[in-house]
């Protein structure tokens, strides 16, 4: 069997589901009722304030304050409980970078946690071994859609007395002990951002049973004004960081169609399992963590062979590529970005994420939309790729 990377016919020769979705009926008719009507910021309209109560309701919680992104989000958390210079706060070191930047952003130091090998997550393990009588809070991220082991994590958070804040920018719609991941926390912060499970191209929200949490955050997202009070007092320092009514009509209509969406990627990832069963390729799904009862799928982490065994993932990527497969390397750890290192964030030894990444790929949340049947050629291409002397590395 000849590769298609050295010119042999792909395993998978259509085109997978693009991302996002094309727009349904809903979304085209709501955003055309906001265009028509002028009002296309939430000062004036009611489609920000309709969503950010529908979304945070759908996510357990009593209140949801938008934003523009999930970044500024997590920095408007941060902000809104008051921790700032000379504080701490824990993220894991395998994340999107702006669980980083953002609590640069707040003026406080990152603290880049390890993460259980198994599934990358932080746990009250590795979160403990990075405590100081600095650390104020812990951003806990609830990785491709499975939520983190919160029960311990919040067991621990309690008699530290540290402030959580879950980023759930990649779960939306996922569960924890039948829970909607967005409540476990004391604060949670999600993504709207193209590539996330929901997306307006861009936006945020913040979601809390916290009242006052909830309004200092609203205040930090206006610009410093409070609900009803007077246009131009400011009785706090503020600034505008508000998503737009057009966002609001993409993504409203959207809360109906989330747990079909989880439900179809859950049919794929299950039918890949097993179609890598059949295939007898060495490689699999990284186990969720403790407590996951809604995976949402948001992308795959797959692990590559056994402990002992090295790949050279530039070239799976590559050749998987010419196979019809996109899949992605992930997230090299920030303990490793110069950037972030030289921007004053603390290290800790992360012996889980430097034997974990170079045996993780990543399928992505397109790919999970396609029709179960297709999970073959999926299967296929490892098969045939990793059976190749190429896939490994001496060492
Ligand atoms: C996408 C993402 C963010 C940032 O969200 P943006 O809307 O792109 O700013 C933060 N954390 C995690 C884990 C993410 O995946």
């Amino acid at each position: 069997m000849t590769l298609a990377i050295d010119g042999g016919t792909p395993a998978c020769n259509t085109p997978w589901p693009s991302w996002p979705p094309p727009p349904d009926d809903a979304q085209r008719a709501l955003l055309h009722e906001v265009v028509d009507s002028g009002n296309w910021g939430t000062t004036s309209g009611h489609h920000g304030e309709e969503f950010a109560a529908a979304f945070a309701k759908r996510h357990g919680t009593e209140h949801g304050v938008l934003c523009t992104n999930g970044t500024i989000a997590l920095f408007v958390a941060l902000r809104a409980a008051g921790i700032g210079p000379g504080d701490e706060v824990i993220i894991p070191s395998y994340t999107f970078v702006a669980c980083a930047t953002s609590v640069f952003l707040a003026g406080a130091t990152p603290v880049l946690a390890d993460v259980d090998p198994r599934h990358l997550h932080l746990t009250a393990e590795t979160v403990e071994s990075a405590i100081t009588p600095r650390t104020r809070a812990i951003m806990v991220v609830h990785l491709a859609g499975s939520p983190a082991d919160m029960d311990a994590l919040m067991q621990l958070a309690k008699r530290h007395d540290l402030l959580v804040i879950e980023d759930s920018a990649q779960a939306h719609g996922a569960r924890y002990h039948e829970r909607p991941v967005g409540a476990l926390g004391d604060i949670s912060t999600f993504s709207f951002q193209s590539s996330k499970a929901m997306t307006a191209g861009e936006g945020g929200i913040l979601c809390t049973n916290d009242k006052e949490l909830a309004d200092r955050c609203w205040t930090l997202c206006n610009v410093g004004r409070v609900r009803d009070g007077a246009w131009y007092g400011h009785p706090f320092v503020g600034w505008n960081l508000r998503m737009t009514e057009l966002q609001a009509a993409l993504l409203l209509p959207w809360l109906d169609r989330l747990d079909e969406e989880i439900a179809r990627r859950e049919q794929f990832t299950q039918a890949l399992v097993a179609a890598l069963a059949d295939v007898g390729a060495p490689v699999g799904l990284r186990p969720d963590p403790v407590g996951t009862t809604v995976n949402s799928r948001h992308l795959l982490l797959l692990e590559l062979g056994d402990d002992d065994e090295r790949f050279d993932r530039e070239w799976l990527v590559e050749a998987l590529a010419a196979e019809g497969l996109p899949v992605d390397l992930g997230y090299p750890g920030l303990h490793g970005m110069e950037a972030i290192v030289n921007e004053g964030a603390r290290v800790v030894p992360t012996p889980g994420i430097d034997a974990a990444a170079p045996r993780t790929l990543w399928l992505r949340q397109s790919t999970l939309m396609a029709a179960p049947e297709r999970a073959a050629e999926v299967a296929s291409a490892f098969h045939r790729v990793l059976g190749d002397p190429r896939a490994r590395t001496r060492t």
